[in-house]
């Protein structure tokens, strides 16, 4: 089911939830109400029903990928498949098509205007997208609860500098890779870097407390947290106790 969420914006819920994907990967379907064609951000899980009800929204005109985690991209290559469009990525290995994704494009298509913001953190190559009223942020800011820092691949450095710029956008409403939409990117931002600080205090209080090991550090600071949740918060922890030796 497309579900309209702005003027430009429309999302289609992949059949995938669990614990790490709340109720499923947000299948974005970009298009200004003039436009024929669409954008689509995120096609999802290799999941045919999936992909064939979102294809029926086209014709797509091109398909973007937030990241490269297989929530998101897996069924990337079976979509241009169905579609014909191109897959445009910061990571090449995801690409299909000569068009690559970075930091400060701007793509043109569907009557619309999306420029792509360099958000690195929860992995390396994670891009979010700004539209005129709103920002697709795939991972880096979700719709309900926290994300991961996956390490080693994603730094809580640059994580850190990516909420601030994400901040920076004020009152236009996030899209997520999961979950609903929330009404403030500048008010989810900033809410995540308080969340942040406050766990690299409690990670700290647990290292001088006698934590010895990640496994001890998350038993402490995660111990709120369902145990399905701590392979993820281990990513987490590492990137923390890593970011602690090293803020740079
Ligand atoms: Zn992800």
């Amino acid at each position: 089911m497309l579900r309209p969420v702005t003027a430009t914006a429309a999302v289609v819920l992949a059949p995938n939830p669990g614990p790490m994907t709340l109720d499923g990967t947000c299948t974005w379907v970009l298009r200004d109400p003039s436009s024929e064609s669409c954008i689509v951000v995120d096609p999802g899980p290799l999941t045919e029903s999936h992909l064939t009800e979102v294809a029926s929204y086209g014709p797509v005109q091109v398909v973007l990928l937030t990241h490269g985690h297989a929530d998101h991209s897996e069924g990337a290559r079976r979509f241009a498949e169905l579609t014909g469009a191109p897959v445009r990525a910061l990571d090449p290995a995801h690409r299909l098509g000569d068009e690559g994704l970075d930091e400060g494009d701007v793509v043109a298509a569907a009557g619309l205007e999306l420029r792509v913001l360099g958000t690195p953190g929860h992995t390396s190559d994670s891009l979010s997208f700004v539209l005129e009223d709103a920002v697709l942020t795939g991972d880096t800011v979700l719709g309900r609860g926290t994300t991961v820092v996956a390490h080693p691949d994603g730094v809580l450095a640059d994580y850190l500098m990516s909420l601030r710029r994400l901040a920076e956008l004020g009152d236009v409403t996030v899209l997520p890779g999961h979950g609903p939409e929330l009404p403030s990117a500048g008010v989810a931002a900033r809410a995540y870097l308080a969340h942040r600080e406050a766990r690299l205090d409690q990670v700290r209080a647990a290292v001088a407390a006698g934590a010895g090991t990640p496994e001890q550090v998350v038993e402490v600071v995660y111990a709120d947290v369902d145990r399905v949740l701590w392979p993820a918060a281990l990513l987490s922890v590492r990137a923390q106790l890593l970011h602690l030796q090293d803020p740079a």
